[in-house]
């Protein structure tokens, strides 16, 4: 990925001591979008730091790009509204860099269980603003002709949901946040975290003083907030995806359709289809190598709702896999612990670190700078609640 023309310059290793009002680590999809929407609140000096030579490298560069606001909590039903209308937004400032497709995202169930389930989180989605709709069998098949719909109980579909291009969201993110002048030091890993006055983020270019640090370093998060004696429950897991060979006969745009039943999810990439599972079963991993076991999975599942891919080939040179930054209850972390309040954690997204992105970026701004935030309830998502009874959980997990 090339940088943006026309922008300030990276800057360079310098070896000595820098001053920054908000040092950001991780250039991922979540700390671009926290440099972004400081600058944008007017923020002076913020740094953002990542140990690889370009932006978005890490989880980011493995996404599906889902970006839905069909969850089932209220908080990650905000948390995409936000994101989604933000890049939108950006999309149409970045003449469609951002790659928003609004091909919408169909769920499907055959159990009872499920459709309980389904229609529980359509009434809250609903309740927010959110334009999902209850499908009939017949229905289903007007927007996903493919669907195998015999036994089907329950489906929901938001036509305002899509897709994005992850790579795309990143140039888009870099380029705005280069023009609004945030300093990115790449190719800097940053070696330690220590509060004092001032805070001191020491790394391999040099030491930075500072009065805010934003640990956005997703799967490595846990590490780094161990850094200043932070317990941070951020846990990693494998998610694999594989890509088909060409499909005769399918539409060029079909939604983001999911057996919730199974786990399975497929869209369309490019001539084919990518084919996505994650398994609750898979254990903790820092291991982003695609698992061959994927495919034994998916072949046992698919065809449940999507039989029309059972005998199609899998394209090996289209299968990857990355990292889930997870915590217990499928919901992020921002939050500082009472110790550190100079230490904003926001990590543990899972798989929408994506879609949350612009709104974490703003819960972290507003935290800064008027030191609460009101645009969120970010109550769900604070780093106590891991120490306390009782837990409410994102169940829409893809
Ligand atoms: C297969 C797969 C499919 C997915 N599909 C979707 C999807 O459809 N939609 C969606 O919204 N999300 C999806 N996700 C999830 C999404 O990719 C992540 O939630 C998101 O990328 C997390 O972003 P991040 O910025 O927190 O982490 P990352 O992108 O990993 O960025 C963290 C950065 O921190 C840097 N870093 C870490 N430690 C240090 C250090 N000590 N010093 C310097 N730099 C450091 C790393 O180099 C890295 O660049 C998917 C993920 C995977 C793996």
């Amino acid at each position: 990925m090339s940088q943006p023309s026309g922008s300030e310059p990276v800057a360079a290793a310098t070896g000595g001591v820098r001053r920054a009002r908000v040092v950001v680590i991780g250039a991922g999809a979540i700390g671009l979008a926290v440099a972004l929407q400081l600058r944008r609140a007017g923020v002076d000096d913020v740094v953002v730091v990542d140990r690889n030579a370009s932006p978005g490298m890490g989880s980011t560069s493995r996404a599906n790009g889902g970006v839905r606001a069909q969850f089932t909590t209220p908080v990650n039903i905000t948390f995409s509204q936000f994101t989604i209308e933000k890049l939108r937004e950006l999309d149409r400032l970045t003449r469609n860099q951002v790659g928003f497709r609004a091909v919408g995202y169909l769920f499907l169930t055959g159990t009872d269980a499920g459709e309980i389930a389904l229609r529980r989180s359509w009434e809250l989605q609903r309740s927010l603003g959110v334009d999902v709709q209850w499908l009939s069998a017949p229905e289903v098949i007007q927007v996903a002709p493919f669907v195998k719909v015999d036994g089907l109980s329950a489906a929901t579909f938001c036509a305002d949901d899509g897709i994005i291009d992850p790579h795309g969201v990143v140039s888009a993110l870099w380029a705005e946040c280069r023009r609004l002048g945030t300093t990115f030091l790449l190719d800097t890993e940053v070696l330690h975290v220590a509060g004092g006055e001032p805070v001191c983020v020491r790394t391999t270019s040099g030491d930075i003083d500072t009065e805010f640090v934003v640990n956005a370093a997703g799967p490595f998060a846990r590490e780094l907030a161990a850094q200043a004696g932070v317990n941070l429950p951020v846990t990693s897991r494998r998610r694999n995806l594989a890509c088909t060979e060409a499909v005769a006969g399918l539409p060029a745009a079909i939604p983001m359709c999911v057996d919730n039943d199974t786990g399975v999810l497929i869209r369309r990439e490019g001539a084919g289809v990518l084919v996505g599972f994650s398994d609750p079963a898979d254990p903790p991993s820092m291991d982003t190598a695609f698992d061959p076991a994927f495919l034994d999975a998916i072949a046992a599942r698919v065809g449940n709702r999507f039989p029309f891919l059972e005998d199609v080939p899998i394209s090996s040179r289209k299968c990857w896999a990355g990292l889930y930054p997870e915590t217990s209850d499928h919901h992020a972390i921002i939050d500082a612990a009472p110790a550190t309040p100079w230490f904003i954690h926001c990590a543990g997204f899972g798989g929408h670190g994506i879609m949350h992105s612009l709104a974490a970026g703003q819960a972290v701004t507003e935290l800064i700078t008027t030191g609460r935030c009101t645009t969120f309830d970010l109550h769900p998502l604070r780093l106590s609640r891991f120490a306390e009874p009782g837990s409410v959980v994102e169940t829409a997990v893809l």
